[in-house]
Order: structure tokens, then sequence, then C-alpha cells
């Protein structure tokens, strides 16, 4: 809310359009009563937040983790408000939570936990008015299931859910699809700096599905990945680490712990090092006031949901640091989600290369009128990519005259 309302200030929004967009539209709470393998039964809470529908179906994922709570759904909500709006996609905003921890639920709890979940949301999932997506602890396993649950009820629905498995009416093109989206906005804002890719350095935070294919594809335009890291440390090596390698290192492995492609560091390194670009790709609040300061990298692409906390943004911006937020830069998992959405509705799908060149125009068409409105109001990408998702989500309302 403090970015919403630096850049509402800044456009002097109309205080109608501040209280409909600074609160959800409908909040439910739901509670679970599910069997244990152990035949005891625990009732879970879970929550679903439909913070706008103005520009079209809420959109948004369910994050199973043992610290959710309604505060923190609301909040990711909202976010999904602003980054659908920015990239211009038919959908408002959603997010949806269970209180669990799924690392002590046995496969079919947790399938039991998701089924329930999905009967007692049926009335708000819908294609056209609530559309999910995996978060944080679930994944196209659990898409799967709500996808089979919900179409039990009302026949059919392939559309009701997003992530699913590519073999259940998935898109191809997901799975790389943010890191894809990161590398695209990453191409962009060289340009903008004026850089030749091949004299880039870059280091890359996270090497999961977002950071492993950011830095992939990184590599593949030129650019020198020389740090990468995951929850187990960080790995540097001056000379460019072979991506590829890391990532068959990882599939085997599980996780980068003991990769002798390169030296070890820690993950607190990685951030400050001294390289052209850093791309936090893995939680957020990882760069804060504590550590702003000593940040080299000129600039700085978000592939995670707010590593930067607001606090440290005033202190880049005053370094003079690019800062490519990660309501642009990591929207490329939700458009490609959008098109999975449109091939389900259709019945008929699209190969990777048609995906990609249907989802590359949206999001260079988001970043140059994100860029451009940063020139404008002389403001950080940041506040220039609110200011252009407010001004969407304002006309919208204005133009239904529902107040
Ligand atoms: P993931 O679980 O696949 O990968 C997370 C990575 O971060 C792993 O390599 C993990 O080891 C590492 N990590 C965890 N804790 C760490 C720590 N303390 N220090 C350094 N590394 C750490 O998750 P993901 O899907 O790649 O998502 C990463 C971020 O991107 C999250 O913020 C997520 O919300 C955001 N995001 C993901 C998508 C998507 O499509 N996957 C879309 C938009 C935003």
């Amino acid at each position: 809310m403090a970015r919403f309302n630096q850049a509402a200030d800044l456009i002097n929004l109309d205080q109608r359009f501040r209280d409909i967009i600074g609160v959800p539209e409908r909040v439910i709470n739901v509670n679970l009563p599910v069997k244990l393998d152990d035949g005891t039964t625990r009732v879970f809470e879970g929550f679903r937040v439909i913070h706008s529908t103005v520009m079209g179906p809420s959109k948004g994922g369910i994050r199973f983790a043992p610290f959710v709570d309604l505060d923190e759904v609301k909040a990711l909500a909202g976010w999904m408000t602003f980054k659908c709006a920015l990239v211009g996609l038919p959908y408002g905003g959603a997010k949806g939570g269970i209180t669990l921890n799924p690392k002590v639920r046995s496969t079919d709890e947790l399938e039991r936990i998701t089924r329930a979940y999905t009967r007692a949301l049926k009335d708000v999932f819908g294609e056209d008015s609530d559309i999910p997506a995996p978060d944080m602890g679930t994944s196209f396993r659990e898409m799967a299931w709500i996808f089979h649950e919900y179409s039990r009820i009302y026949g059919y629905t392939p559309g009701v859910v997003t992530g699913k498995p590519l073999h259940l009416g998935g898109s191809k093109g997901r799975v790389p699809a943010t890191g894809w989206g990161v590398m695209v906005t990453t191409m962009k804002a060289i340009e903008k700096l004026g850089w030749d890719p091949k004299q880039t350095t870059c280091a890359v935070q996270g090497f999961g599905n977002v950071g492993s294919w950011a830095a992939k594809l990184l590599e593949d335009q030129g650019i020198k990945v020389v740090a990468i890291s995951d929850h187990t440390g960080g790995y540097f090596r001056k000379g460019g680490i072979d991506v590829r390698d890391a990532v068959k290192f990882l599939k085997k492995n599980g996780s980068l712990d003991g990769y002798g492609g390169a030296e070890r560091i820690t993950n607190e390194e990685l951030l400050t090092m001294d390289v052209d670009i850093l791309v936090p790709a893995a939680i957020e609040n990882v760069i804060t006031e504590a550590n702003a300061e000593e940040v080299q990298a000129r600039l700085i692409v978000e592939g995670a949901n707010g590593p930067v906390s607001s606090t440290a943004d005033a202190i880049l911006d005053e370094k003079g640091v690019l800062i490519v937020p990660d309501i642009l830069a990591n929207a490329g998992g939700v458009t490609v989600s959008y098109f999975e959405w449109v091939q389900n509705r259709r019945g008929h799908y699209y190969s990777e290369e048609e995906i990609r060149d249907k989802a590359a125009p949206i999001m260079i068409e988001a970043f140059d009128r994100v860029y451009e409105t940063h020139e404008a109001y002389q403001c950080s990408m940041r506040i220039a990519a609110y200011i252009s998702a407010i001004k969407r989500l304002a006309t919208g309302i204005d133009l239904e005259g529902n107040f």
C-alpha cells in the first residue's frame, strides 16, 4: 500500500478510486474438516480473497504454508490485481491459501484437503469468475485435483484453473515462462541503458523454476552469469558459470550443494557483489535498508515477488540503480497462464513457439509503457508500474459507472 499511495499521490488519484482499489471486493474464510491418514479429523483453515474483478475474472495462486494468514492473502491478492492490470490481461486479482505445512502431510491428505477446499469454493471458482493457479507449496498436481473436483460438480471445465499438467490441458511454455519474462525485461532494460550484453555480468539468487530458467536464458543472450545460488549458498565463477551444467547437477542432486563448477560464496555476498545485473529470484525481502547501500549492481530485475523492501527502494533509487519491479519482471508466468486459459476455452492448443510469439509483445509493450511513465513522471520503474496499473484500473472503474 505504501507504493500504491506513492503512485496514487503522483497522479493525484481521486479518493473514490483509492477507496475502491484500497480494499478487497470479497474475503472468504473456509474451515475444512478433513480425515487424516491416522483416522482422526482435523479442521484446516483456508482463505480466498478476491481483490478486484474490474478488469475481468479474478486470477491468482493458492498457497499452502504454515504461516498463511488472511492479511498475507489480502496483500498478495492486491498484488495480482496490479500485475494483471499492468500487463493488460483481461483479469482482476485474487489469492488463496490454506494454513498447513505441506511437508508433513501425505499425498493422500493433501489431495483430500485440496478437494475439500475446491468444494467449499465451488461457487467462487469458475472460468468466468475466479481462476486459481499454483503458488508456494502447490504445483500442477494440486491444480489437477482442483480441475477434476470442480469438473465432477459442473462438468469438464479445464479453464477453471491454470498451471495444470500438460496432459490435462496445461500450456506448453508455462514452465520456463516466468524466467523467460525475466530475460525479456532484462534485455529491454539493457537496451535502454545502452549496454552490450556480451560485456555484461549477472548474478542470480535462487535456482528454482524462475532463477534457473532466467540464468539459462540470459546466458543464451551472451550475458556472463558469474554467480548463482540456492538455499544451500552461493556459487561464483569469474569466467562465467556453465548454467546448463549447474542445472544438470541440480537435477541429479536436488540442490546446488557440492557443485564443483564454481567457488563457494554466501547468499549475502552474492547480493552485493560487483556485477552489472542482479536477479533476485528466490524469496522476499532479501535487499533491505541493511544491505542496499552495499549493492553494486546497476540493474536489478526482480524475478521473485517483493525481494526489495520499500525502505531499500529509496536507497537504491538514490544510488541510481534501475529496478525492473516484480509486477513487470515476473509477469511472464501469468501471461502464459492467460494463454493456457484461452486454449482451454477454445479447445485449440498452441506450440511453444506460438505461445512465445503471443506473450513477447505483451511483455515488451508493458516494459515500454512503464519505461515511458518512469521518464514522464521522473519516478522509479516501480512507481511507474503502479501508476500504469492504477490508471488502467481507475479508467475501468470510471467506465463501469458502478458507484
Ligand atoms: P522455487 O521453489 O522453484 O525456487 C526457489 C529457489 O530459491 C530455490 O532454488 C531455493 O533453494 C532458493 N531459496 C530458498 N530460500 C533461499 C534463501 N534464503 N536464499 C537463497 N535462495 C533461496 O520457486 P520459484 O517458482 O522459482 O519462485 C521464486 C520466486 O519467484 C518466488 O518469490 C515466487 O513467488 C516468484 N514467482 C514465481 C513464479 C513462477 O511462475 N514460478 C511467478 C511469479 C513469481
